[in-house]
């Protein structure tokens, strides 16, 4: 854990006081520097020591947890070159649709753009190099907690349970499976976890239902997106964050709906003392380094996250940078 030493000069004496704890969370492992989710990035994260590590799940056609940002697969994927002929009529191929062990067959890639083929991020890992597979949860977690062991460290994990309606709407409970898996594998009173979701419906469930104590954190797409069918203008609000309050630890708003840019300059708005006032944590998303706001730097980026809008806690696809940061 990372502590940020706040250091006030008085009259004749320089006192240093720990101010709260910042939560430094590797946003798909070490998506910076190798293709996201798989077991090597996993991995490479858990060398810096990260607070916590971020899985997102999806769930397989004979009901498998594995770990994949979409619910596509011809981003990240070969699905294309392997399954030509699994295409749905909209073009995309669906890791609902598959079986773990055909999931298996497939390569991971750096993420591209459907349309020109091209890497989202040219800088990041080179598209046709090494070798890659679709991490399980299971998978994922084994290799946290066998790092943990080997390494006396703590690191945590960040789950994020995508498209619950989606999941849902074809016959599959990802929430009941994941809490399930999660449970299994002692993150009930852990300490070393929250799970994120888009959907306020399943942190509800987690909550009443399954009466978990995990921490749950609300995520806070635009509604112009198309995440899910919760009103996210409306979580923004007194309201919206009140209503959160009531089932959720914090909030993980994107981060460009914590300030607007005003001629190169990052101006903050009040979203994170608002929700500093229900008592919900802010973790915002993404820190990236090749996709900083334009013309700010990484130190004024992480300034302004830390210093000036004061979250407590940060996703990051080079979380090793702000952990340099806050040393
Ligand atoms: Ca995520």
């Amino acid at each position: 854990m990372k502590f940020l030493l706040q250091c006030t000069a008085i009259t004749l004496f320089i006192s240093c006081m720990p101010t709260k704890k910042k939560v430094v969370i590797a946003h798909r492992s070490a998506s910076g520097y190798l293709p996201e989710h798989t077991l090597e990035a996993t991995a490479m994260a858990h060398s810096w020591d990260v607070d916590f590590i971020e899985p997102d799940i999806v769930m397989t056609k004979d009901n498998e947890l594995v770990i994949l940002h979409d619910h596509h697969l011809d981003t990240t994927t070969n699905v294309a070159e392997i399954y030509p002929e699994r295409m749905r009529e909209d073009g995309r191929y669906y890791a609902i649709d598959f079986k773990l062990q055909e999931l298996k067959k497939l390569s991971v890639n750096e993420r591209i753009d459907l349309r020109t083929k091209k890497p989202i991020f040219p800088g990041r890992f080179e598209l046709t190099k090494s070798s890659f597979q679709i991490p399980t949860l299971r998978e994922f977690i084994e290799l946290v907690q066998g790092l943990n062991k080997t390494t006396g460290r703590n690191v945590g994990i960040y789950p994020e349970i995508k498209k619950p309606e989606f999941h849902l709407k074809h016959g599959k409970d990802i929430t009941k499976h994941t809490i399930e898996t999660l449970r299994e594998y002692g993150y009930e009173d852990s300490g070393q976890i929250y799970i994120q979701s888009f959907w306020p419906s399943t942190l509800i469930r987690l909550k009443k239902e399954f009466k978990t104590k995990i921490p749950l954190v609300q995520l806070i797409a635009s509604d112009d997106w198309g995440e899910s069918s919760a009103d996210y203008s409306e979580m923004l609000t007194d309201n919206g964050l009140k209503k959160i309050a009531t089932y959720a630890k914090g909030i993980g708003p994107w981060s460009h709906q914590l300030f607007s840019i005003n001629n190169k300059n990052l101006e903050p708005n009040n979203l994170v003392e608002k929700a500093h006032s229900y008592g919900l944590v802010v973790h915002p998303y993404t820190h990236r380094l090749d996709s900083l706001p334009d013309g700010v730097t990484n130190k004024q980026f992480l300034d302004f996250m830390f210093e000036e809008l004061e979250v407590d806690g940060i996703f990051s696809d080079f979380a090793d940078r702000v952990l340099d940061y806050l040393d």
